[in-house]
């Protein structure tokens, strides 16, 4: 049921052949429509925040009692699959639909937010952090995003989550090959990792590929070639680090010129930022000690910066507690994407589980989910209601 209605709003898209949601797309309102009508039928209230994130409450035994909120994203990647995010949210639903009415201590919030890949702005996570109360100073086009799309954004410090917020927790795919490769259904996520972007300049010198004798070459690609190995030897160094250099610019860029720019970009990952920070140095050290010996310059631009995030000890022993009641072994890794509780996390204590990525393949329409996972997961929400009603007796 959860994949079909998953597959279902994958049909909800701005292009007629594959699936594409940014942002407050006309395909959005059809999402929207779709999920709160099984919100409903699930016995949630629903409604839609000025950021344009979906709401689905479920109240408690009693009024005014602290809730639990459950999400993802509803927003894609230009021609994605149907699981990344959607999943999370159809889940939801379905973990409170599954309770037939039952009613705890704590009030269930499902929550499907408006943007998290950062497809249609260039900037990431517009709807988490309007939960969070971040979404302060939106740009003018974002703006006029929430007036076209009905809403007013006047609104917007409404979208804050309740102050009496017991926690988060999300569903998401791997988006990987790890738990496959080990066999595993399911993963703990106990840390989003940081990341950082680069890019470098290598500068030599441009000049005649027929007439410049070897030894009187300053060849800035040779130099950024040596330098993408360096990085891969440096990430090969240490089990959790993961470098990649996705993208290099070569100038001029004629079959018979020396290149006399190369500019490169990298992109590095840890759960452990001490870690990652230090094999940056390292390896901007190897650039240095290649330019130098090339008789090359380099200069380094700094893009990005983002400090890993830990989910909630607390809230993770719980949901660790919930994978073993369902059977499963409770396996902990770290996230090499960034994801929604990262975000939620610097508000409320936030909780994620993986669910294995068949063939590691995600942002890909192939991108799909196993039944039997699917099922693991609805158990495992079960059992974490359980473990929190239990924890607050
Ligand atoms: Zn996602």
């Amino acid at each position: 049921m959860v994949i079909k209605q998953c597959r279902a709003l994958a049909r909800c898209s701005e292009e007629p052949d594959c699936t594409t949601r940014t942002f407050l797309s006309q395909p959005m309102h059809e999402v929207h429509a779709q999920l709160g009508a099984w919100m409903e039928a699930a016995g949630m209230e629903t409604s839609i925040d000025a950021a344009g994130n979906l709401h689905g409450f479920y109240a408690a035994e009693t009024p005014d009692a602290p809730r639990l909120y459950i999400g993802s994203h509803l927003d894609t990647v230009p021609r994605a699959g149907a699981f990344d995010g959607v999943l999370g949210v159809v889940l939801g639903v379905a973990t409170v639909e599954a309770l037939k009415g039952r009613r705890f201590s704590f009030a269930i919030e499902v929550i499907g937010f408006s943007d998290e890949e950062g497809v249609r702005f260039k900037e990431p996570f517009l709807g988490s952090r309007a939960l969070v109360g971040e979404l302060t100073n939106p740009s003018a086009e974002i703006l006029a995003a929430i007036r076209a799309f009905g809403l007013d954004p006047a609104r917007l410090p409404e979208a804050q989550a309740d102050a009496n917020a017991l926690g988060y927790l999300e569903f998401h795919i791997e988006q990987g090959p790890v738990l496959e490769d080990l066999g595993l259904q399911v993963a703990l996520v106990d840390s989003v990792a940081g990341q950082t972007r680069l890019h470098v300049t290598f500068r030599g010198k441009s000049n005649h590929a027929g007439t410049t004798p070897m030894h009187l070459r300053r060849d800035a690609l040779a130099a950024a070639a040596e330098w993408v190995l360096a990085v891969e030897q440096e990430a090969n160094r240490s089990p959790d680090l993961r470098a990649t250099v996705g993208w290099l610019e070569v100038l001029p860029g004629a079959v018979n010129v020396i290149p006399g720019e190369a500019r490169a970009s990298v992109d590095a990952r840890h759960p452990d930022d001490i870690i990652r920070c230090g094999a940056m140095e390292s390896v901007l050290r190897a650039g240095h000690e290649i330019a130098e010996r090339r008789g090359l310059s380099l200069s380094v631009d700094s893009r990005y910066e983002q400090a890993s995030v830990s989910m909630d000890a607390g809230l993770t022993r719980m949901l660790e507690r919930a994978v073993r009641a369902s059977g499963l072994p409770a396996h902990r890794m770290a996230s090499g994407a960034g994801h929604d509780a990262m975000i939620v996390a610097r508000y409320m204590p936030a909780a994620m589980l993986f669910l294995r990525s068949p063939g590691g393949i995600s942002h890909h329409p192939d991108e799909t989910v196993l039944p039997e996972d699917v099922a693991a997961a609805l158990r495992i929400g079960a059992a974490f209601l359980e473990e929190l009603e239990a924890s607050r007796a």
